[in-house]
């Protein structure tokens, strides 16, 4: 490994998925092939989500990436979207499937470049901070970007499963790519939304804090929270660590790789662990299902709305997106009804 400038390397690694409490299919798929790390989040009808997270993931360990930045990793995400593309238009039972992509390449140089797409998330725990290093892909976080939503809010928003981007809809993706330099004792987690809706970002960092020695113990203890948090959707945290040094990582062992845990696993999350209870939900019974809308359409939602003066239309705003939004999911479930007969 040569022009290890920033003199770090990666450390130990480790991954814990679940289906969580209220699906019986868990339509995320991970990437642990050190150096790179991956996360998708699949939707789609029957089992489509699977098929998509799971094209992804297989277009990231077919590419055996080794390095190459910011470019590289845009390829690689394009030619996982290209994958998910293809097989949804030429197979009507898998007709707009997609899945998010949250991609992290630790490159020669000991730096991380990152490629993500939609509403997974990568965060690193330095020091005993928590840092969510992407952004949102999704209704609500759009929102809060434009200031019509407060962070809090958007917690519990009725719409938060809204992605403005994801892999497989079109034949091209917008991906955002960055590089980031890392410390030495850096943590990183890349997530599906199933583990961050359920847990909030304080006890992410509890959890992390309390059990950075055992990323294994971490990842499962994540998982935990994030059933007792709910567990209404699929759950996958991959963690993995930067060290002093130029250790060339070990290869990637089977077992982690393929590794479930199951909700009767030994509880390795420790009562200190603070999880809190649940914020309240409005959609306690069936959780929402994961769509796509191009923010170019909420864009038009919003300028259609947009004469209001300030702060006194919000609601209303609010209201009428609604309305729009469960326009669109009607019209997308007849269409889906329509290919699937
Ligand atoms: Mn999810």
């Amino acid at each position: 490994m040569s022009g290890a400038g920033a003199g770090l390397s990666l450390g130990r690694y480790a991954v814990a998925t679940d289906p969580g409490r209220k699906r019986r299919q868990n339509e995320d798929a991970f990437v642990v092939r050190p150096p790179l790390f991956a996360i998708a989040d699949g939707m789609g009808g029957a089992r489509a989500g699977e098929i998509a997270s799971e094209l992804a993931a297989g277009a990231l360990k077919d590419a055996e990436a080794r390095g190459g930045g910011e470019a590289r990793v845009k390829q690689l995400v394009q030619e996982a979207n290209r994958r998910v593309h293809e097989r949804a238009s030429n197979d009507p039972a898998t007709s707009g499937m997609g899945t998010t992509m949250t991609v992290a390449l630790v490159e020669p140089s000991g730096e991380l470049t990152f490629g993500h797409v939609g509403d997974s998330r990568a965060y690193v725990l330095r020091g005993d901070t928590l840092e969510q290093l992407t952004d949102d892909h999704s209704l609500v976080a759009e929102l809060v970007r434009r200031g019509e939503l407060s962070a809090r809010d958007a917690e519990v928003h009725p719409q938060r499963s809204v992605i403005t981007r994801a892999l497989g809809t079109d034949p091209d993706v917008d991906v955002d790519a960055f590089t980031w330099r890392p410390e030495a004792g850096d943590v990183y987690l890349l997530c599906s939304d199933g583990l961050s809706d359920m847990v909030a970002g304080e006890t992410i960092e509890e959890i992390l804090r309390r059990h950075r020695g055992d990323l294994d113990d971490a990842a499962k203890a994540l998982v935990k929270a994030a059933n007792r948090g709910g567990g209404d959707d699929n759950i996958t945290a991959v963690l993995f660590e930067l060290v002093e040094g130029e250790a060339v990582p070990e290869e990637p062992d089977e077992r982690t790789r393929e590794m479930v845990v199951s909700p009767d696993e030994e509880d390795t999350l420790h009562p200190e662990d603070g999880v809190r209870p649940p914020p309240p939900r409005d959609d306690a019974t069936e959780p929402a299902d994961t769509m796509v809308v191009p923010a170019a359409e909420i864009d038009a939602a919003l300028a259609a709305e947009e004469p209001e003066t300030p702060h006194a239309g919000i609601g209303r705003r609010l209201l009428a997106l609604l309305v729009i939004l469960a326009l669109i999911a009607i019209i997308v479930v007849l269409v889906w009804w329509g290919l699937a007969r």
